[in-house]
């Protein structure tokens, strides 16, 4: 009966706010799916996250020490994936985020690579672009993931303390003690002796999650790990 009336009410929606394929545009969707089946078996996938020393892991070397990195997807331009993470990060619609933090979490559920993982952290976004966009895109994916794989999302432990300045007329080391002073801890006790996921969108160059990461690894006993949704060739 339940089921019934949900699915009634189901095409009731559809009715008035029908949704469509974010890939190929029919609109034949399971409840809240943003891909048709077709589309969501053609996201491009890494298979990284079973995969030792894989190119996200091999962004960190030499630079911190992590236990485990990886992507669910290859980022590429004007694919299924970008459409996603523009309605994600710019439309305002938190469901792309979900959907795809849900992909992410169920390789993760299924990896044993990370089934010793205690807690996963959003990375924090500059506060000015979470005021504009009005969440942390990580945020929602981490709410995807959670929501396959039965781990807690800890806020407002790690934060990012100030706005990030222009950095183009640095040089490194500047831009690099500039990135260190950015994230802060502000209750270590949450995050002591624990395994954390740190949870963003897109890796590319890994400077602002490395500089998050060894914010938390200062705090004793944590080991860290990072998962992305997405690489960039
Ligand atoms: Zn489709």
């Amino acid at each position: 009966m339940i089921s019934s009336i949900k699915s009634y009410l189901n095409n009731f929606s559809h009715l008035f706010f029908p949704h469509y394929c974010e890939g190929c545009g029919t609109d034949i969707l399971l409840d809240d799916e943003m891909l048709c089946t077709k589309c969501s078996f053609e996201l491009p996938e890494t298979d990284f996250i079973n995969a030792i020393d894989n190119p996200v892991e091999k962004i960190f070397y030499g630079r911190i020490n992590i236990i485990n990195a990886a992507s669910a997807f290859y980022f590429t331009k004007d694919s299924v994936l970008q459409r996603l993470l523009i309605q994600l990060k710019y439309k305002n619609n938190k469901q792309a985020g979900i959907y795809l933090g849900k992909k992410l979490g169920q390789q993760l559920k299924e990896s044993e690579r990370f089934s010793d993982i205690d807690i996963i952290i959003p990375l924090p976004l500059n506060p000015k672009k979470e005021i504009i966009r009005g969440y942390n895109q990580a945020q929602i994916i981490c709410e995807g993931i959670a929501s396959v794989w039965n781990k807690p999302i800890i806020n407002n432990v790690v934060i990012r303390t100030h706005f990030t300045e222009t950095q183009t007329h640095q040089d490194r080391i500047h831009r690099w003690q500039n990135m260190q002073s950015v994230f802060a801890v502000t209750n270590s006790k949450v995050l002591q002796n624990k395994h954390i996921l740190l949870i963003d969108d897109v890796i590319t160059t890994g400077a602002t999650l490395e500089a998050c990461a060894a914010t938390i690894l200062k705090v004793p006993g944590t080991k860290l790990s990072i998962a992305t949704l997405a690489y960039t060739i």
